[in-house]
């Protein structure tokens, strides 16, 4: 899963981004409203955290011209004063949520988790595909109630299969949500990750669509000795 943060304030912004990957997401940083806008109508990412207050462009303007655009990510308004005049005003631009600073780490996290989810149409916090289990609280992964050890890369990878079980997605689409925006991305690689996956897991649920990429799902009726 992949992040974007608008903020100008700097220690707030490398705070977020540390605590962010450190949780298992791949994070890019804009420093201001026109870069945040430009990357946001860019790169296709699971959520942003958005600043209302920004140099170049306020936040409220940028959210507004996605939406205009066709934007749907879901979107997660920070906002420096605790007035009810600068939520509403981000709601109606299109915002999916709002925090107001200062905040807790833990919140923001947890309701990014929300959001993720959501739009991926998942309503617990725990998926479940077959014998797989993944808790988005803290990164557990199961296989018939035992712990998998995963890198970073390789939990990026299932995570996202997992928040779009059944559904096809290219090795192209992957990368863009696994990878940040500076690394040099080689969707080769993603074979290498999607084997090692499944060595781990050990239990047939990433499916590859010939062609067209690979499909997380359990089948009831795979038979079994
Ligand atoms: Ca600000």
């Amino acid at each position: 899963m992949r992040i974007l943060v608008v903020e100008d304030d700097d220690n707030l912004a490398a705070q977020m981004t540390a605590q962010l990957k450190e949780a298992g997401y791949s994070v890019d940083h804009a420093p201001d409203g026109e870069e945040g806008h430009f990357l946001g109508d860019t790169e296709p990412y699971d959520a942003i955290i958005l600043d209302l207050g920004l140099p170049v462009m306020d936040g409220a303007t940028v959210l507004r011209k996605w939406r205009a655009e066709g934007r749907a990510m879901p979107v997660l308004i920070l906002t420096a004063r605790d007035t009810w005049g600068d939520k509403v005003d981000g709601l109606d631009a299109g915002a999916d949520d709002y925090l107001t600073k200062p905040f807790v780490m833990e919140e923001l996290l947890a309701r990014l988790r929300a959001l993720i989810r959501r739009s991926a149409g998942q309503a617990s916090a725990q998926l479940v595909v077959g014998p797989v289990q993944l808790d988005t609280r803290n990164g557990r992964v199961t296989v018939n109630g035992s712990s998998i050890k995963l890198t970073a890369q390789e939990f990026k990878l299932l995570s996202y299969l997992m928040h779009h079980e059944g559904k096809v997605v290219s090795r192209t689409e992957l990368t863009e949500h696994i990878y940040e925006q500076d690394f040099d991305r080689d969707s080769n690689t993603i074979e290498v990750f999607i084997n090692r996956v499944r060595k781990k897991l050990d239990v047939p649920v990433i499916q590859t669509v010939r062609g067209l990429g690979y499909r997380l799902e359990w089948e009831d009726d795979t038979p079994r000795d």
